[in-house]
């Protein structure tokens, strides 16, 4: 049963900054970054707006421990939301609004407005009851995140204002579960967007000759795909999608004419290499496949991500065993996995940073970047209950 939310001010606030539609492309931040202003003041802390890329602004908000020379927390999360399909929504996306059976129904609930408010809630709630946490609480909101941070997070990452922040450990996103779990992801897969070209003579299609463009671009997409099939039997056998290097054709361009055979083709895959695949020998894998091709067949990437190590679940990370025991103490199950995608804590752990993705959201569909995306009232309010717990405990390691 949902509780009362029409007079419940940590939904309305939810609600309030759900509907600023700071939804790509080309967010104006500046309502955003009001809005917090506002939720700063109310809470008296002091609040930071870091412009690294002009019109990309980074807020931050401070709750200074009583041993502030510690390395302090950051709760992390972004401003932006994808675009939607308006016509595929049963409510507007950016009208917050909550139907009788409690589900509040808006773009960024799950994505990741609704993990940001419960970060700002939750410290809300403790710094009101005069609670006093012995590290320094960051609340960082980023632009971004959802077209790659490259302006966001990860310019913010290599300035010596992030550094001053001195941090020891984050929590960024994860993922909603459907069943009374929460999902935290440790690590992520390394992108690459690669294109192979294939050149070959070019001739009349009525010719039967070797040395084909077509030739040397069906060596190439058979090799990936014979690679794709090995990994797709390991996820089908249950591994996890974050522990299987994923290989997937996305573009195929090339030719001029039916009856020419073409000087080029090319063949554009996105790969999303898993941590504990050798990276290296992933590359010299790729180079060779293209140098047996056959002549005149070259490769680029279009992106090529550096393998950041994943963050360690074990003693050598205090703060996780503090973080574990806090949710598992609540009666939720916790479950440590590697993001399937990619978040802004990939470019935390790069700075050497431990870093955890963690949402709040137990006993909810997964509806990230879909329509319809929704979180229960009280999903939201157990969420704000769990980080509270959660702060506490990491802050007083
Ligand atoms: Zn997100």
């Amino acid at each position: 049963m949902c509780n009362n939310w029409k007079d419940d001010p940590e939904i309305q606030r939810f609600r309030d900054y759900l509907r600023i539609p700071s939804v790509h492309p080309n967010i104006n931040y500046e309502e955003c970054v009001n809005f917090l202003k506002k939720q700063a003041s109310e809470i008296d802390l002091p609040i930071s707006v870091y412009e690294v890329v002009p019109r990309k602004p980074v807020v931050v908000i401070t709750w200074q421990g009583s041993e502030p020379q510690l390395p302090s927390i950051l709760l992390n999360s972004h401003m932006d939301v994808v675009p939607v399909y308006e016509d595929h929504w049963t409510h507007p996306p950016f009208e917050a609004k909550v139907t009788d059976d409690g589900f509040i129904y808006a773009r960024g609930t799950q994505d990741m407005k609704g993990v940001g408010m419960m970060h700002l809630e939750a410290v809300r709630r403790l710094k009101n009851a005069g609670v006093r946490l012995r590290r320094t609480v960051h609340i960082s909101f980023v632009p971004d995140e959802e077209i790659g941070g490259v302006d966001g997070m990860k310019s913010f990452t290599e300035t010596d204002d992030f550094k001053k922040l001195n941090i020891g450990f984050c929590l960024d996103e994860s993922m909603p579960c459907p069943e009374n779990a929460i999902i935290a992801f440790n690590g992520e897969r390394t992108n690459r967007e690669l294109k192979v070209t294939c050149r070959g003579t070019p001739m009349h299609g009525a010719q039967l000759l070797p040395g084909t463009a077509g030739e040397k671009l069906h060596f190439i997409i058979d090799k990936f795909m014979k690679f794709r099939e090995e990994e797709r039997k390991k996820f089908e056998a249950g591994t996890p999608l974050g522990e299987v290097t994923t290989v997937n054709l996305t573009q195929v361009e090339g030719g001029v004419q039916v009856n020419v055979i073409p000087e080029n083709l090319s063949v554009s895959f996105d790969i999303r290499v898993a941590p504990e695949r050798d990276h290296d020998e992933f590359e010299n894998m790729v180079a060779s496949w293209c140098k047996e091709a056959g002549e005149g067949v070259t490769f680029e990437y279009f992106v090529k991500n550096p393998l950041v190590k994943s963050t360690r679940t074990d003693s050598s990370v205090p703060f996780w065993g503090a973080l574990k025991d806090t949710v598992e103490n609540m009666g939720i199950e916790l479950r440590c996995v590697i993001c399937p995608g990619a978040t802004d804590a990939r470019h935390v752990r790069r700075r050497g940073v431990p870093a955890l993705g963690l949402s709040a959201l137990a006993r909810t569909p997964v509806l990230l970047h879909a329509h319809d995306e929704r979180v229960h009232v009280d999903v939201f309010k157990r969420g704000i209950d769990v980080m509270e717990n959660v702060v506490s405990a990491v802050a007083n390691v």
